[in-house]
């Protein structure tokens, strides 16, 4: 399939790979649908658990979100963990606090198969505004008090040591966050997954699945048909595809990014080459690449049609941060969908036996190995760990097929004018 928003840096700075064929018997204890982060995460943990498994790409590996995202790790969700503990109480909170602060499984993955993905450290969230940094110090000092979670409050005064824009009235800088390169994670993902004997068919597309007959439950594809006795479903934004019910907890928002020709000041952008990400609701996120250059993530459209210039979309925001690199070249433009819950929740659980994890609304870098990994010990019988995820709330969009995204967008653009009204 052409890809209009396939002209993306990391694609063209990926490693060369390409799964090994196979023939043969296609039964399989697993069957896992999506090769992104939750898809290829989920696959190898299995797999380390001894199931024979089989991995359905309808494209290539980290054609979705995961080979195309700013490359931020942010750790946590996108609620704050205090905004957790009100809503969920003190027992559930902790929970989630271990699993979503504090176990870096991408670090842990990346060490324990040597992947290189310009893994770097630091993750910085710059206030838009005085209201803003006021929230992000009492979250920090919440964060300190309550887990001994460290992070620095760094004033207005201070950010230079960080990033050389006025725009930010402050931040906290996370040194458990930091930034990689999406593609290359993922494609080592794949690598370590094939040598612990995962079978991958990119280019074959799920169709359906058909739970008639629930074991094995049957897998038509677009090129043959195979039994599973489990199904892991990590298609993300498509899961409305193959599964119209869980269709209904996300809307596809779409998010662009450019990466600037090589920077001779990269470096005086981002000193401490921190990733950074703004406190607007729709917001700009950045970072310096392996070769210095500046990738940029700003503005959503609500249209599912891409701008037909996307480096000229993104330019404005970049240049409102950066005037000192406002008319920079920009050799790579690209983007994709986001899928968001109605909550910014992820939508995690199981329905018999096909498991799902989708909808990490923008926040999924880091989230989605961990989810993958849960997702198998719950298959291998221990379910605890997975089930605080698959516990978080979770509502579907209202408005049925047709006018679920015209609401969901109606929402959305309402936080976007909350933010230009400050
Ligand atoms: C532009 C952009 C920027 C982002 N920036 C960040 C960021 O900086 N930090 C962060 O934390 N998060 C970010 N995100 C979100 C993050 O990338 C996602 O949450 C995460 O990658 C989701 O991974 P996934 O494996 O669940 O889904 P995906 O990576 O989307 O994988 C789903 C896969 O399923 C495949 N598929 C779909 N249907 C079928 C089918 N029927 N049969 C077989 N295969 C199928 C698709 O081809 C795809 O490869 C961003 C997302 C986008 C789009």
């Amino acid at each position: 399939m052409s890809d209009p928003l396939a002209n993306s840096y990391y694609a063209a700075t990926a490693q060369d790979w390409r799964p090994r064929p196979f023939d043969g018997e296609l039964a399989c204890d697993v069957a896992v649908i999506g090769g992104g982060f939750t898809g290829l995460s989920a696959a190898l943990a299995c797999a380390e658990r001894g199931f024979s498994v089989i991995l359905f790409e309808a494209e290539h590996i980290g054609f979705g979100a995961s080979g195309r995202n700013g490359g931020q790790l942010i750790p946590g969700l996108r609620w704050t963990a205090s905004e957790l503990e009100a809503e969920l109480g003190r027992d559930r909170a902790d929970a989630l606090f271990d699993l979503c602060w504090r176990d870096n499984r991408v670090r842990a993955r990346i060490a324990k198969h040597g992947i290189t993905c310009d893994l770097k450290t630091g993750h910085l969230e710059a206030a838009w505004n005085p209201k803003g940094f006021d929230a992000m110090r009492r979250e920090a000092d919440y964060l300190a008090r309550r887990f001994g979670y460290e992070s620095e409050v760094v004033e207005k005064t201070g950010m230079a040591v960080h990033i050389a824009s006025p725009l930010y009235h402050g931040g906290i800088h996370d040194p458990q966050g930091g930034h990689f390169h999406p593609l290359n994670y993922a494609i080592g993902l794949a690598k370590a997954a094939e040598t612990a004997g995962v079978r991958i068919r990119e280019n074959d597309r799920v169709r359906v699945i058909d739970r008639s007959c629930n074991d094995p439950i049957e897998l038509i594809t677009e090129q043959t048909i195979i039994g599973a006795r489990y199904v892991i479903d990590a298609t993300d934004s498509w899961i409305g595809d193959v599964e119209p019910d869980l269709g209904r907890y996300t809307v596809p928002i779409m998010n662009y990014n450019i990466a600037t020709a090589l920077l001779a000041n990269a470096d005086e952008l981002l000193p401490s080459d921190a990733a950074v990400a703004d406190s607007r609701f729709v917001l700009n996120y950045f970072r310096l690449s392996a070769d210095k250059r500046l990738i940029f993530g700003g503005g959503e459209r609500y249209s599912q049609t891409p701008p037909r210039d996307i480096a000229a979309f993104v330019r404005p925001f970049m240049a409102e941060v950066f005037p000192q690199i406002a008319d920079a070249p920009i050799d790579y433009g690209w983007g994709g969908a986001v899928a968001v819950t109605r909550n910014r929740l992820p939508h995690i659980g199981r329905r018999g036996n096909i498991f799902f994890a989708h909808g990490f609304s923008g926040h999924g870098a880091l989230v989605t190995t961990l989810a993958g990994e849960l997702i198998a010990e719950a298959l291998a019988g221990t379910a605890e760990r997975f089930d605080v995820l698959a516990s978080l709330p979770a509502r579907p969009f209202p408005g049925g097929k047709w006018l679920r995204r015209p609401l969901a967008t109606l929402g959305l653009l309402w936080y976007a004018l909350r933010d230009r009204l400050g």
